[in-house]
């Protein structure tokens, strides 16, 4: 009999902090941390190494199946995006590469090439996965899912901080803008639009700090799963 896999879904919209507390629960229980974003931003990053714009779908249809992703979890905890045997965890981080990757992921023909990537995952391990769809689309059946979220303004500014660390120009006007843009972006689009799922719990954490939103979720976890 094949051993019961947990999986933890993590949605919301961009910059809600989905990445820092699926990697902190991961840790927690021992799960693999997903992270989904990064894939569709691999298949973005590609989309613009080949020259392509973000809506030529004629380009991107055709590309499509040279693109071969592998995820590694080495030593330092990261998970690494393996683009055609390429490193290019760092790479992908860029606000460009948040424009494609909401961009190319509205087209049916990247979420569907990306879809049993993902689920094959959490076939394999226990997994916390982080994304737009994975408690409505991906994965339907899991055990806990987790609706995270926060005032545009609230994220724009935890944008805004992380982006002057790692020591780019930006202001935050312009944080606030392109976080609106995705946001509409995300939920709009017909196919796996970002929304929660009936049976998540939403957490707000407009009015928390980061302490105070991984007590939320944990509660929540121990809650579902009687950890
Ligand atoms: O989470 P992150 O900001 O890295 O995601 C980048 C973009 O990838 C999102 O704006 C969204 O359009 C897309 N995405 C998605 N479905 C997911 C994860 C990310 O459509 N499960």
């Amino acid at each position: 009999m094949e051993e019961k896999r947990y999986a933890v879904a993590i949605d919301g919209p961009s910059g809600a902090g989905k990445s820092t507390m699926a990697r902190r629960i991961a840790n927690d229980l021992g799960f693999v941390y997903v992270d989904t974003g990064a894939i569709y931003r691999t298949v973005g990053y590609y989309i613009h190494l080949c020259g392509i714009g973000p809506r030529d779908i004629h380009q991107i249809t055709r590309l499509i199946d040279d693109i071969n992703i592998t995820i590694t979890y080495p030593e330092d905890g990261i998970q690494h995006m393996i683009l055609n045997g390429q490193d290019i965890t760092q790479e992908i981080r860029t606000p460009l590469m948040s424009d494609y990757a909401s961009k190319i992921s509205a087209f049916p023909v990247v979420r569907s090439f990306l879809l049993d990537m993902q689920r094959d995952m959490a076939r394999r391990h226990n997994v916390v996965m982080d994304g737009r769809d994975i408690g409505t689309v991906v994965l339907p059946q899991a055990d806990v899912k987790i609706f995270l979220t926060a005032s545009s303004e609230v994220r724009a500014h935890r944008r805004f901080l992380e982006l002057q660390e790692r020591g780019e120009t930006v202001t935050y006007e312009k944080v606030l803008a392109d976080l609106q843009q995705r946001d509409t972006q995300d939920s709009s689009r017909a196919i796996a639009p970002l929304r929660a799922a009936k049976d998540a719990v939403t957490v707000d954490s407009t009015q928390l700090d980061l302490e105070q939103t991984v007590a939320a979720i944990r509660k929540i976890i121990r809650e579902k799963l009687g950890l």
